[in-house]
């Protein structure tokens, strides 16, 4: 249970003013709320604290001993799962969707802060506290942006909310936890999901436009287990694109440098984890963390079918040839992607073994970025496990 404590206050930062972890921020909200008081010990480009709070959530922190631990965070089970009625136009099957409906009606929780979108546009996000079911669905499908979800902290303080439900990514959840007992709450309850290149809205477009044959009507995409790019489009037609056909070179600053600086993509201190990458093509993937996520999966258990979690292939040569390819925005003709795409869905990575590849990638690359922008973060901004994970490739010289 939560401690209720008179908490800090500060002048919320007005919209568009420098922020305190500058070109860094992921803008998660905090500093739009008078909780920005404590952002130099919350924000998670200012203090990575991941074991600590681990610690105080989970009640221990990674097992250097446990592979899975390193990769995967603290974790009591993993399994693949998939509803057995898929929600419409979710973002896979609508876990994340179903379990916060049923929070809401089994009254668990008074509020569920999740991300719906403008009026205007289907991407940009605009986070609000839902208080029924059909708000929770109409936040359904990933607005794949920057996203404040915290920003509605005071709203929740105000509204007198006691039992919430917080759905959101790494960077948001850091935060989160670290002003958690300032938030006065009874019970805090958190739904993770796995979070990596992420983009601004203007990013977003670049990334579309650069990537997609009708920008306009894409209304959903994933990088998906098969190395391919899925994109839904208004018609319900899906474009592939493979991972190996993407234009490296004029995509290297899309992605937000929180995002190139970001260590924490399996979200290590929310209470449950649903995401993809560590299961089937067409399955999710979710990891339990603590009792608490034990709590929350049981009340959609019943709407699942479920699988173990399985792991096959070797991630290592691929990522290490991925590691020069990158760097220098190495970009194949579409022929030799879509070839190299069909070989590597057949002998390449699966389950497990696939998010250890897409986990390994990302933090090599995010290793040399810091080393390269940031060297005077690079000690304190990367946790040991990530250490770890990187120790293991052979890294460019700066
Ligand atoms: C930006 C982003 C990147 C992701 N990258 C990966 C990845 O690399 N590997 C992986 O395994 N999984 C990733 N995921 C998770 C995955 O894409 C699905 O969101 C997850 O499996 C839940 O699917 P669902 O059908 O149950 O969700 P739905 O029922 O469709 O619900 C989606 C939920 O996401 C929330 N949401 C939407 N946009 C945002 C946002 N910008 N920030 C915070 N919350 C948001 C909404 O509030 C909604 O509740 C990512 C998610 C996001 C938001």
């Amino acid at each position: 249970m939560t401690a209720t404590a008179p908490h800090q206050k500060a002048r919320a930062l007005k919209p568009g003013s420098p922020r305190p972890a500058k070109a860094l921020c992921s803008e998660c909200g905090l500093c739009d709320t008078y909780y920005i008081h404590y952002v130099k010990e919350a924000c998670a480009f200012l203090n990575q604290q991941i074991a600590d709070l681990e610690a105080k959530t989970h009640g221990r922190s990674r097992n250097v001993e446990s592979e899975d631990d390193w990769y995967f965070g603290v974790h009591q089970e993993m399994m693949a799962a998939r509803k057995q009625e898929p929600i419409p136009g979710a973002q896979w099957t609508g876990i994340v969707s179903s379990l916060a409906c049923e929070m809401l009606t089994q009254n668990l929780v008074e509020g569920v802060v999740c991300v719906q979108n403008t009026p205007e546009d289907r991407f940009q996000p605009q986070v609000v506290i839902a208080r029924t079911p059909e708000e929770v669905l109409a936040a359904k499908v990933n607005k794949p942006t920057l996203s404040p979800n915290l920003s509605v902290l005071e709203a929740v303080e105000q509204a007198g909310l006691k039992r919430l439900l917080v759905i959101g990514v790494g960077c948001q959840i850091q935060a989160l936890r670290a002003v958690e007992k300032q938030l006065g709450l009874e019970k805090l309850y958190v739904l993770g999901t796995p979070c990596v290149d992420n983009v601004t809205r203007a990013g977003l477009q670049k990334f579309l436009e650069t990537t997609s044959r009708s920008p306009e009507t894409v209304v959903h995409y994933e990088f998906m287990q098969d190395f391919r790019v899925h994109f839904k489009h208004e018609d319900g037609s899906t474009e592939l694109v493979p991972f190996f056909g993407l234009k490296t070179n004029q995509l290297k600053d899309v992605f937000a440098p929180s995002c190139m600086s970001c260590f924490d993509y399996v979200n290590s201190l929310a209470d449950l984890v649903v995401g993809y990458m560590g299961a089937p093509f067409g399955w999710q993937w979710i990891v339990v963390r603590n009792q608490t996520g034990q709590e929350m999966l049981n009340l959609v258990r019943d709407q699942l079918d479920v699988q173990p979690v399985h792991s096959q292939g070797d991630r290592r040569q691929a990522v290490q040839q991925s590691i020069p390819a990158y760097d220098q925005g190495v970009t194949l003709p579409m022929w030799a992607a879509k070839l190299m795409g069909v070989v590597i869905e057949k002998i390449g990575p699966k389950g497990l073994e696939y998010a250890r590849f897409s986990i390994d990638s990302h933090f090599t690359r995010n290793y040399l970025y810091l080393r390269r922008q940031y060297p005077e973060k690079l000690e304190a901004q990367v946790p040991e496990y990530a250490k770890r994970i990187v120790a293991q490739y052979k890294l460019p010289p700066t």
